[in-house]
């Protein structure tokens, strides 16, 4: 059995702060740490669970945030995301059984998550089909294209509750309860640990008795429409070809996930230019 575990920053134990996750903060090396001990739970959890292979994604800001030199050594890293294919999914394909989302946040324009935003704080809210979603729904798509289930998430329980409501019945770890945008009840690392361990092994025992959640498998033509904060960004945004405009909103159609996650990722970065 293969696992890929995706890990973000912003649900991770004890983030509240944007200083946490930021790298030119110095606070951001204590989170950076706590990542990597968070995602060392999940991998354990998954080999108590009897997994033979763990893939682990750094999907935060460059990908470069887990210290290599703490993590599992069963585990391999795919680090610095930046230019790669699939950016927090690098790695995804047919062969993996299920996918961990570590440290995940809620969408953006959430209430009581902390951090929450999708993708790039330049975007408000995105769509995909008619789904009003956040990075879970978008990395989740992709896997459900390649057939692979999400069957695990840890982060704030805004987080694990939009996660729920969009994929169904996955494990989840609330690691924080959120109280705002940067405000929340925290677990320490020793009680949060234990908890993605948990969910981690329970997530595992789902997919051999088959109660794990199925693939989010969404249906072709594929349309995402993302929302600027700014009508700048949009301006920008709108050059990508076969692109309509409404207002701050941008809508693309793509005949498959892969495309639209790659077109996603084009127009974002088309809003981020200056
Ligand atoms: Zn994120």
């Amino acid at each position: 059995m293969k696992i890929l575990i995706s890990c973000d920053m912003e649900g991770i134990t004890g983030v509240t702060s944007w200083d946490h996750v930021d790298p030119s903060h110095a606070e951001y090396q204590r989170f950076r740490h706590l990542m990597t001990c968070d995602v060392n739970s999940a991998i354990d959890g998954a080999f108590a669970g009897g997994v033979d292979e763990v893939l682990v994604t750094d999907g935060h800001w460059n990908g470069s945030n887990i210290l290599i030199e703490e993590l599992d050594k069963r585990a391999k890293l795919n680090s610095g995301i930046g230019t790669s294919q699939y950016s927090m999914m690098q790695g995804i394909d047919d062969s993996f059984d299920g996918v961990f989302f570590i440290g995940y946040h809620a969408r953006a324009c959430s209430e009581n998550g902390i951090l929450d935003h999708t993708w790039s704080t330049n975007l408000n809210n995105v769509w995909l089909n008619d789904n009003l979603i956040g990075e879970y729904g978008l990395n989740a798509a992709l896997a459900g294209f390649f057939g692979v289930p999400v069957v695990m998430i840890s982060g704030d329980q805004t987080a694990c509750r939009q996660t729920r409501e969009l994929l169904g019945d996955l494990e989840i770890a609330e690691v924080k309860y959120a109280s705002g945008r940067h405000s929340a009840l925290c677990l320490p690392p020793a009680e949060s640990q234990l908890l993605i361990r948990n969910a981690s092994i329970k997530a595992i025992g789902n997919l051999r008795k088959g109660l794990a959640p199925k693939p989010y498998v969404v249906q072709s033509p594929i349309q995402i429409t993302i929302e600027l904060i700014s009508s700048d960004m949009a301006d920008r945004a709108g050059r990508l070809p076969g692109s309509q405009r409404v207002g701050n909103k941008i809508s693309f159609a793509s005949q498959d996930m892969a495309t639209a996650y790659k077109t996603f990722r084009a127009a974002a970065g088309l809003a981020s230019l200056s």
